[in-house]
């Protein structure tokens, strides 16, 4: 009977750790982002180059967020990560920059009719439409001086640089499958002043995984804008465009995502800026996942791996002790040391 139940005990306890370990691995090798595209990392199989491109697969869906900036690139460093682009649930075009949509022609050279997501923009790349209504008309000129002979059609269509490609323009932010949001947020930067750009949430069990292109709209928004899903940030990967941004600026954004915010990791590239990596790592320790050219980070919906890990209220402390002091990154002082280096 002892033997019998040590038995059983011992069936229970493997089975128990069988079923743990399959679901664990099962997680840990769907719950990954993969940069497939950036200018900075460590594999060397791979080309760096100045864009954006990464495989999200998370709830269950494969997402391309992003293309690059070249398509030879780009299709050479799918190729050494062994993605398998025939098989997306669909593409998300941040913004209309080229060193995030280039690559898209590579894609459709595989995958020709992937539904593919980006920003509804009058006149844009992606094709747009317009009702004829939008110009003003002058009934008493001879048909011959006028738009369409005075006809028009009732809807204007503007074509695609991609024209047969299977674009779903976003005009607003929308939840286009359950749990998963597409934000759209204009951006009102010098430069880039009523660019449309659109950021993927997906709500997981965690918080929300947001995925950022180029951020230009300004990151603290389009957080804002997420924590309007779920107040939770799990994680932020991508790019939060402050490379050439002073250092008051890079710290203001800093202590927002950490204090105000209160996001989980981050896993930071692209057009983020050097210093930008070093203030984020400085603040968030371990929580700064490294998101080089090459990296699968793992996102991990059962979170327990970082939380169990987590060093957080020593990083917290160690935080607050830097924030309250006057250069709290240390970048003004090696800044200083290369007096005269413009960005
Ligand atoms: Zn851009
Ligand atoms: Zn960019």
């Amino acid at each position: 009977m002892n033997i019998r139940d040590s038995l059983l005990a011992a069936l229970i306890a493997f089975n128990v750790f069988a079923i743990g370990t399959s679901e664990s691995a099962a997680t840990e090798a769907k719950d990954q982002i993969t940069i497939l595209y950036d200018a900075f990392g460590t594999n060397d199989a791979m080309t760096k180059d100045w864009g954006f491109s990464a495989l999200v697969e998370v709830a269950g869906k494969r997402i391309l967020f992003d293309t690059g900036n070249n398509p030879e690139i780009f299709a050479a460093n799918v190729k050494v990560k062994g993605v398998n682009l025939s098989d997306l649930d669909f593409v998300v075009l941040s913004h209309r920059h080229s060193d995030h949509m280039a690559g898209l022609s590579y894609v459709l050279s595989v995958n020709p009719t992937v539904k593919i997501y980006a920003p509804k923009e009058g006149f844009g790349i992606y094709g747009s439409s317009l009702p004829s209504g939008f110009y003003r008309k002058d009934e008493a000129l001879p048909p011959e001086m006028r738009y369409y002979g005075g006809k028009p059609p009732a809807v204007i269509k503007s074509g695609s640089a991609w024209a047969n490609a299977n674009f779903e323009l976003i005009d607003q932010t929308t939840e286009i499958a359950p749990g998963i949001t597409l934000i759209s947020l204009i951006s009102d930067a010098p430069g880039t002043r009523e660019l449309k750009e659109l950021s993927l949430a997906v709500n997981t069990a965690e918080g929300v995984v947001l995925l950022v292109g180029c951020s230009h709209p300004g990151i603290e928004r389009i957080v804002e804008a997420a924590t309007g899903i779920n107040p939770r940030i799990h994680l932020i990967a991508g790019g939060f465009h402050l490379v050439v941004a002073p250092d008051e600026a890079i710290a203001k954004v800093v202590t927002a995502l950490k204090d105000r915010f209160k996001v989980d990791a981050v896993a930071p590239g692209h057009c983020t800026g050097e210093p930008t990596f070093a203030a984020l790592k400085t603040a968030f320790g371990d929580s700064y996942l490294y998101a080089g050219l090459g990296t699968s980070i793992s996102v991990g919906t059962s979170g327990n791996t970082r939380r169990g890990e987590g060093p957080t209220l020593d990083d917290l402390a160690t935080y607050r002790k830097l924030a309250a002091r006057e250069d709290p990154f240390g970048i003004l002082r090696s800044r200083g040391l290369r007096s005269g280096s413009a960005l």
